[in-house]
């Protein structure tokens, strides 16, 4: 039956509508009952403009509270919610907007008069402001209208978003994502999460990504849930209500700057029930150090913006333990498999790409025929373009991306492996393994590694430990110490970048 995931949100909270879902770090505090009137007005105003279901309404602005009004507006009148990361400059936005033919544009006031032009010429009818602060014309507008809305009804099939992929491996594509895609994950990921009343989630991610948007914030209000909010993350600020909290999400990145935080400790966390971590591996060492340090162990789980989640590791005791380096079993509901290059199926252990089928794998990439083409199967998987492996329990190891995947002189090399032997020795905080054209070898491998705070690496030294450990055509050719890698907002490493970096090491 066709479904609209606002009103799974309103059934949840209709018992508990003066309970708080929201209370700011700038001190705001919102009941159930505000984001259901708050968000039936700016639905009304998008009425009363004449957006109509499948319509696409762009949102570019800095995390608060009435942004994330706004998404629930746009899925309570069936528009197509279509948020982008504010890292953005007009040249992305060009493309963005081309690509998807937005009728409102929701820009940060800071930018909109510089936007203004832009968005006219690409037939965008309606740019309104929201800032930080949550004031805006949005809302100005908004404010004219009741806060009494009947949720749209919708095909089995309607968009409630285009989300655009990162951007990590190549230009940004658009995932649609379907009400149908967002309602069966979130609902799997609310049971096999074991959330329970009481649960409140510390919300610490921008709302722009399928992680924070998505992940935390459905959980959070198929719940009931209230949510502990930060604009922008601040470590301290995290632990500081971790005393209130139970469930905690995070990009490896923000563990590894709690991590620094000294009076992070068991007490403090004593009150919290679930560390969940995604997005970009999380290294065993952080893994480890947080067990030590808190006495909790990081759930580890796999996903995208084309699939929404896939793989978790156990949230129950009695569903198996929680592994380090690996992201877990696939969810119910959702079949992943490995494959070789000519589409055989991989033994337990064997590496090959990643390919997965379910209710929250989304249709297909926006106004991409040759895309979605290439990127399924003839029997319908979806090949996400990560290569892994499976062991005898099902876990799945997340070994790198197909297109970071190097060969040299026709033998593979994944990143990963070599990566993880270099984080373990001594002195090293974390690397980054590319390839880069190599004249005889095709590729050369090169690795960049970061010095723990203090330590003093030698880049000799370190190749000479590693060739004693790993096959010498993984060793890397040349290996450079940095003081960071270069990472975007959601903690994933930049390899494009550091691959023209090194473009020419070879030359
Ligand atoms: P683009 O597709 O534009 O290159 P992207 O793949 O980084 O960018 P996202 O959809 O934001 O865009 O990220 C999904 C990817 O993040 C996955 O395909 C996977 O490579 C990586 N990822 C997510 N969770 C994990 C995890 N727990 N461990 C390792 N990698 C992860
Ligand atoms: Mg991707």
């Amino acid at each position: 039956p066709a479904q609209n995931l606002y009103a799974l949100f309103q059934q949840a909270f209709a018992d508990h509508l003066e309970r708080t879902a929201i209370q700011t770090d700038t001190g705001a505090r919102y009941s159930f009952s505000d984001l259901d009137q708050q968000s039936a007005r700016i639905a009304r105003w998008l009425q009363s403009i004449g957006l109509q279901r499948g319509d696409r309404a762009m949102v570019q602005v800095e995390k608060s509270v009435p942004a994330l009004v706004f998404y629930l507006a746009c899925l309570r009148s069936g528009v197509v919610y279509v948020p982008l990361n504010t890292a953005y400059q007009s040249a992305e936005l060009a493309y963005f907007m081309e690509n998807a033919e937005p009728r409102v544009f929701v820009a940060d006031p800071s930018r909109a008069d510089a936007l203004r032009d832009l968005a006219a010429g690409l037939g965008v009818e309606h740019l309104v402001t929201l800032g930080a602060d949550g004031k805006g014309s949005l809302i100005d507008a908004a404010a004219d209208h009741g806060g009494e809305h009947a949720i749209c009804e919708l095909a089995p099939d309607a968009l409630a978003a285009i989300l655009y992929t990162s951007g990590t491996t190549g230009r940004s594509k658009g995932a649609q994502l379907t009400h149908g895609n967002l309602i069966s994950n979130a609902q799997v990921l609310h049971t096999l999460w074991a959330w329970v009343p009481g649960d409140v989630l510390v919300h610490a991610l921008p709302i722009f990504h399928v992680h924070g948007l998505f992940v935390a914030v459905h959980c959070a209000l198929l719940n009931a849930s209230t949510m502990l909010w930060m604009g922008k993350f601040q470590p301290r600020q995290a632990l500081e209500w971790f005393p209130q909290a139970t469930v905690f999400m995070g990009v490896p990145t923000l563990y590894v700057r709690m991590l620094q935080e000294a009076d992070l400790s068991p007490e403090r966390c004593a009150h919290m029930r679930l560390f969940i971590s995604g997005s970009a591996p999380l290294l065993t060492e952080t893994f480890k150090t947080w067990q030590e340090r808190t006495g909790h162990t990081i759930l580890e789980r796999y996903g995208m913006s084309e699939t929404l989640m896939l793989t978790s590791n156990p949230c129950r005791p009695e569903a198996g333990s929680r592994v380090a380096g690996t992201v877990g079993r696939p969810l119910p509901g959702t079949d992943l498999r490995c494959v070789d290059e000519d589409g055989k199926h991989c033994g337990a252990g064997e590496i090959g790409g990643i390919e997965v089928r379910g209710p929250n794998v989304f249709p297909g990439y926006w106004r991409m025929p040759e895309a979605n083409a290439k990127e399924f199967t003839a029997d319908g998987w979806f090949k996400t373009g990560d290569m892994g492996q499976i062991d005898s329990l099902g876990y799945v190891t997340i070994v790198g991306r197909s297109k970071d995947l190097i060969i040299t002189g026709g033998y593979n090399v994944y990143p990963a492996e070599v990566e993880s032997y270099l984080n373990d020795l001594p002195g090293v905080d974390e690397s980054a393994v590319i390839g880069c054209p190599h004249r005889d070898f095709g590729e050369g491998v090169v690795a960049v590694v970061v010095p723990l705070p203090g330590a003093q690496l030698d880049a000799g030294q370190l190749t000479a430990a590693i060739k004693a450990q790993i096959a010498g055509f993984k060793v890397p050719k040349h290996l450079f110490i940095a003081k960071e890698l270069p990472r975007n907002v959601m903690g994933k490493v930049q390899k494009k970048a550091l691959r023209e970096t090194y473009a020419h090491i070879f030359d």
